[in-house]
């Protein structure tokens, strides 16, 4: 007989929303005014499987600001626009076990040590192709576009304080520059840097771009090819061994699947072949990873046994 089983999803979804709500631990990100005045209340799960199923829990609407989170579909682009040999001239694969706004290149080569922080993605933008900065902008909101399946757009205040306040990004640029590790429109890409940080996603979108990358580079909504799927393999390496910042050794032992977190609060998770999973949450541990984030990614790892490794 054909027994129509349930997914197990939305009562895990729900169960852990409900569990971690009263968790208060962690502080929003105040570098800027912009994202420091964000309801640290706001929570969200989301889960999309490569077949398109979406099950989602909480404020899954909400629109922040992607940060980060961005810097692995820049690193993407990258790859595509310039193939994989040339961008690891220009940017590494290690992670470094340094705060993500290091200052700190590899002292051989004079790349930024991976894609995943600030420096290699400053770096990786500035491979980005098009004559001039609107060309770049829009190859770069169209390659979003794919991801997520709908048009999106810059939260124009977050982007101007972050220009307005960046100098320590500005000063990686410089020292890249110094080393000829990027080319002289360091401004113009640093705008293209801060706009794509001021990206605004929710958390449902995340969670469709993590499933774009678990389903080889193919929305599982709309189809759209967002990626080549021969470069899935270099974006999911670096995220797996640098996404978490300080803490990806730790998230890579414990929790066991590609994923990026980001400022704002949110984290995008990987499942290769099966799906994509976001979390977002503003307040943050020392690292700048989501606490309630990494607390959810880590107990749907265990109960629906995702770790890579994993023997069952
Ligand atoms: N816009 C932020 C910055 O460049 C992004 C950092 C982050 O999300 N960790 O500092």
């Amino acid at each position: 007989s054909l027994e129509i089983v349930a997914s197990p999803f939305p009562d895990v979804l729900k169960e852990l929303h409900s569990k971690y709500k009263s968790l208060r631990d962690g502080l929003v990100a105040n570098y800027i005014p912009e994202l420091a005045k964000v309801n640290p209340d706001l929570f969200s799960i989301c889960i999309v499987t490569v077949d398109g199923q979406v099950y989602e829990v909480g404020d899954y609407e909400q629109l922040f600001t992607i940060q980060s989170i961005s810097k692995v579909f820049a690193y993407g682009l990258a790859l595509e626009d310039h193939g994989r040999d040339y961008v690891l001239t220009r940017v590494g694969v290690e992670p470094t076990g340094d705060a993500f706004n290091a200052i700190i290149l590899d002292e051989q080569s004079n790349r930024p040590l991976n894609p995943m922080v600030n420096a290699g993605a400053i770096a990786t933008t500035s491979l980005i192709k098009g004559a001039g900065a609107t060309e770049r902008l829009n190859r770069m909101l169209d390659m979003f576009r794919r991801y997520i399946g709908h048009d999106v757009f810059v939260d124009i205040s977050v982007f101007t304080s972050e220009r307005s306040t960046g100098h320590r990004n500005r000063a990686m640029a410089h020292l890249m520059l110094n080393f000829g590790m990027i080319d002289q429109n360091i401004e113009e890409s640093l705008d293209l840097y801060f706009q794509q940080c001021a990206v605004m996603v929710n958390c449902r979108d995340l969670a469709v771009m993590a499933a774009t990358l678990a389903n080889r580079g193919i929305n599982p909504i709309t189809q759209e090819q967002a990626v080549k799927s021969c470069y899935i393999k270099d974006i999911l390496s670096v995220m797996y061994t640098c996404g978490m910042y300080n803490f990806a050794g730790e998230w890579a032992y414990k929790i066991g699947i590609p994923a990026k977190s980001g400022v704002c609060g949110g984290i995008l998770a990987v499942v290769p072949n099966q799906m994509g999973i976001a979390v977002f949450s503003p307040p943050l541990d020392v690292r700048g990873n989501s606490v309630r984030g990494v607390k959810v990614c880590e107990e749907l790892s265990q109960q629906l046994g995702l770790h890579l490794f994993e023997c069952s």
